[in-house]
């Protein structure tokens, strides 16, 4: 079994546990856009290898081993989307790109990436300013009025 895809619905499920209290193969299936016969035979495997708790026609919930890891999963899913919104990448888009690189990043890489979230979260305003520049930026191709100088104005 592909670590990605055991990944994939690990954190399934646990954003099914938070969002509606409980994570049936239909709606794992439907979350992930697999048939519920594959849902079924992952849910089989992941029971065996002490990730779910599985009955039949309740759905699953995430054993202790299982938590862990759709938590550090989820946790650099939700910090890869919100760099990617710091981009201007739409949400949508981000949160599907965020599924995709998760799973390929190094450690190093997701520690700093962790690092840099927190910092522009705990920034203060004044100081994150550069961020909505680029904004701007991002919208116009270039500065804001305010912070375009002679030398720029110049080159145009
Ligand atoms: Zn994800």
């Amino acid at each position: 079994m592909a670590t990605q895809s055991l990944e994939d619905y690990l954190e399934a499920i646990y954003n099914s546990l938070n969002r509606r209290g409980h994570a049936k193969t239909n709606e794992i299936a439907s979350d992930l856009g697999v048939k519920a016969p594959s849902v079924t035979e992952m849910f089989d495997k992941l029971r065996k290898e002490g990730f779910i708790n599985y009955k039949k026609y309740e759905g699953v919930t995430l054993t202790e081993r299982g938590r862990e890891v759709a938590k550090d999963v989820s946790e650099v899913h939700e910090n890869i989307k919100k760099f990617l919104e710091l981009l201007q990448v739409s949400p949508k888009q981000a949160d599907k790109d965020a599924c995709k690189v998760e799973h390929s990043l190094s450690e190093e890489s997701i520690d700093q990436l962790n690092k840099f979230i927190d910092f522009v979260e705990r920034c203060p305003e004044e100081e994150a300013r550069w961020l909505k520049h680029f904004d701007y930026f991002s919208a116009h191709g270039e500065l804001p009025p305010a912070h375009r100088d002679k030398r720029d104005e110049g080159e145009e």
